[in-house]
């Protein structure tokens, strides 16, 4: 087996991991680079429609359930959102304090209610509403797997792969759907394409956690078998990146408790027995964080300037 990010071939170690989040069971084989340490799916599957169940993959649900929030949930997104892009608002403060795990990572860059946004990977295009909610004016979504294209005013969500879109943008994101990509290469250069010049892209992603896979296994929720096709490392993904002249500007590590306490009821519910409470379960969370922070990061990138001969 070839590496598709570093292309050794040598000393690579093999696995199965097999789909559970809808619960179809089937295995699926992967192996890791020895030199750069990219988990990988060996093949891709023939119909991964089939693994995009629109009535049980999560993320077509996501904006159903956005539009069906509570009056109290409404309340306190507004306040807590608004915070988050903005940092505005007293409630929206003092809830950011209290809840900054949900959404670590868009306090930590600098927003433009004016920039064009693309969303690649959108599913529903829930997180567009809410950007839209939140002032944003600008917004597109592009996702191969969605059933029909949306023309919501100023929100646009197509039909199509990255490669497909004709336009540039101020803001390219990647909210995990990066590892649901066979080819990485194109995917990159797609971005590259689709990026304005002074624009940044935002990747956010799990990576491979060996505290986890050590901990839970083939259970770990993040391998996802078969749509994560890749469980990136630093090392593979930098390389990537430098593959189609993007640089990292900023990593941050996003806590991800939520995967974690999955990971634990997947392993309870396919080994038949008890899940360990998630108070038990904390401090070995608080561990993983304290020695190897999360598994989930968030790359902000930029264009490599051309280099211009003396
Ligand atoms: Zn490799």
């Amino acid at each position: 087996m070839e590496c598709r990010i570093c292309h050794n071939a040598d000393n690579n170690s093999e696995a199965i991991f097999t789909e559970y989040e809808i619960g179809l069971h089937e295995d699926f084989r992967y192996f890791r680079c020895s030199r750069c340490g990219c988990v990988q799916i060996a093949e891709q599957p023939e119909d991964m429609n089939r693994y995009y169940d629109p009535d049980k993959y999560y993320s077509f649900h996501c904006l159903e359930r956005y539009k069906n929030r509570s009056f109290m949930e409404r309340w306190i997104d507004k306040h807590y959102f608004r915070y988050g892009f903005w940092k505005k608002g007293k409630i929206g403060a003092i809830l950011f304090l209290k809840e900054v795990k949900r959404v670590y990572w868009i306090a930590k860059l600098r927003w433009n209610a004016e920039a064009s946004i693309l969303d690649v990977g959108c599913g529903d295009g829930m997180f567009l509403h809410l950007m839209r909610d939140c002032g944003f004016k600008d917004l597109t979504g592009a996702d191969p797997f969605i059933e029909n294209e949306i023309h919501d005013g100023n929100i646009t969500i197509l039909k199509k792969d990255i490669n497909e879109i004709d336009r540039k943008f101020d803001v390219v994101m990647l909210n995990h759907s990066m590892e649901h990509v066979f080819d990485q290469s194109t995917l990159v250069k797609g971005i590259y394409k689709v990026l304005k010049d002074d624009g940044i892209a935002v990747i956010r992603l799990p990576l491979f956690s060996d505290f986890l896979y050590q901990k839970f296994g083939k259970y770990v929720q993040s391998l996802a078998a078969p749509r994560h096709f890749y469980l990136h490392t630093l090392d593979s993904i930098t390389r990537l990146f430098a593959s189609a002249n993007l640089q990292t500007v900023e990593i941050i590590q996003e806590p991800y408790l939520s995967g974690f306490m999955a990971s634990e009821k997947i392993r309870a519910k396919e080994t038949n027995t008890p899940q360990i409470h998630w108070q038990k379960l904390l401090p070995v969370y608080d561990e993983m964080c304290d020695k190897y922070k999360s598994d989930c990061y968030m790359f902000v990138l930029q264009k490599k300037t051309a280099i211009r001969p003396l």
